[in-house]
């Protein structure tokens, strides 16, 4: 059922939202998850053919071309990631678009009114909690 929350846990439940905005760990994550594939490729293809900026290249040259190149790009793509992350938060803070009544707890699209059509009161469902 539907439960309300209280002040307090709709300002915790702010607050957590907001920190999840600010996280690094999960851009970080992704970083790594995309470099690690990039530096797979790189040491795989090392004396290949394949991605050209190496042929014929030791693989001590690669490892040293990783170090020169890897960290900036790492950073730029953390960087970027964590942006985007922040921009993306800004959208998905926004406040959701689905409001439920107080009274019947019917959920429906944010519209016009404030009442429902039993005479309930619509409120953000973010207001609110679903309890088994
Ligand atoms: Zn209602």
């Amino acid at each position: 059922m539907w439960i309300k929350k209280t002040d307090e846990e709709y300002l915790q439940y702010n607050k957590q939202k907001k920190r999840q905005r600010y996280d690094y760990k999960r851009p970080l994550l992704v970083a790594v998850g995309l470099w690690s594939v990039g530096i797979l490729f790189a040491v795989i293809g090392h004396g290949t053919r394949y991605t050209g900026w190496h042929s014929g290249a030791s693989i001590n040259e690669v490892l040293s071309w990783l170090k020169v190149y890897f960290v900036p790009w790492f950073v730029l793509t953390f960087i970027c990631l964590y942006l985007l992350q922040l921009m993306l938060g800004a959208i998905k803070l926004e406040r959701s678009n689905t409001v439920i009544c107080d009274k019947c707890f019917k959920p429906c699209a944010k519209g016009k009114s404030i009442y429902c059509q039993c005479g309930g009161n619509l409120e953000s469902i973010e207001r609110w909690n679903w309890v088994e």
